[in-house]
C-alpha cells in the first residue's frame, strides 16, 4: 500500500472542489473585465493555481514568484527572500496573489509589501488553506478557502522535504 494513504485526511478533494469553485466564482464577479495577472507563490500553489484558473472563464495572464521556503523541515526561520522573480511587468495591472496556505503570515505579508512596491493598480490575496491559531501578523485574506487546524499539512501541492505534493486531497503529516 501507498504509505502516503494513510495519513489523515484534513481536507478531502470534494471539499477543496467545492471551495475552488466557490472561489473562482467570487473572483470573476470582480475580474471579469479586468484581465487580472494571477501570481502563484511556488511551489506549493500551483495545484490550486492550476484548478482555480480553469474556473476562471475570462482573459487573464499567470505569473509566478518563489520566494525562501522552509527549508528542508517543518519549522520556519521567519526570514523571507525572493529566490525567483516575476517574469511579467505588475505596473498598472489587477493582481490576485494566489497561495497554498497561510501560516504565521509572515511569508504573505512580505510578498504584499514586495509587490505593493511595484505599484500594481490593486492588489488582493486568495489563499486556499489559513491556518488562524498560528497567525504572528494581520493578514486581509479577500478570497479565503477553508480554515484548517494548527497541524502541518501535506498533499495538493504541499510537500514535506519535496514528498506528498502529489496526494488529491489535504492530509496532516503525523510526527
Ligand atoms: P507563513 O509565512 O505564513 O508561516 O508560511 C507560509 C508558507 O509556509 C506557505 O506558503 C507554505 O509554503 C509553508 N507552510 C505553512 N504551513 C504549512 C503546512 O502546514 N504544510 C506545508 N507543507 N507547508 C506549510
Ligand atoms: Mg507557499
Amino acid at each position: 500500500m501507498n504509505p502516503q494513504a494513510s495519513l489523515p485526511i484534513i481536507v478531502s478533494q470534494a471539499e477543496i472542489a467545492t471551495a475552488v469553485k466557490r472561489l473562482a466564482a467570487a473572483i470573476t464577479k470582480d475580474y471579469r473585465d479586468k484581465n487580472p495577472l494571477l501570481i502563484g507563490v511556488l511551489k506549493g500553489s500551483f495545484v490550486f493555481l492550476a484548478d482555480l484558473m480553469r474556473q476562471l472563464d475570462f482573459p487573464l495572464e499567470v505569473d509566478f514568484i518563489r520566494l525562501s521556503s522552509y527549508g528542508s523541515g517543518t519549522q520556519t526561520s521567519g526570514k523571507v527572500k525572493v529566490v525567483q522573480e516575476l517574469k511579467l511587468d505588475i505596473k498598472n495591472r489587477h493582481i490576485v496573489v494566489v497561495e497554498d496556505i497561510i501560516d504565521t503570515g509572515v511569508t504573505i505579508a512580505f510578498l504584499l509589501d514586495y509587490l505593493k512596491k511595484k505599484n500594481p493598480a490593486s492588489l488582493k490575496l486568495c489563499a486556499l488553506t489559513d491556518k488562524p491559531a498560528r497567525h504572528r501578523v494581520t493578514v486581509k485574506i479577500d478570497y479565503k478557502g477553508i480554515t484548517v487546524p494548527d497541524k502541518f499539512l501535506v498533499g495538493y501541492g504541499l510537500d514535506c522535504d519535496e514528498k506528498y505534493r502529489n496526494l488529491p486531497d489535504i492530509r496532516a503529516l503525523e510526527d
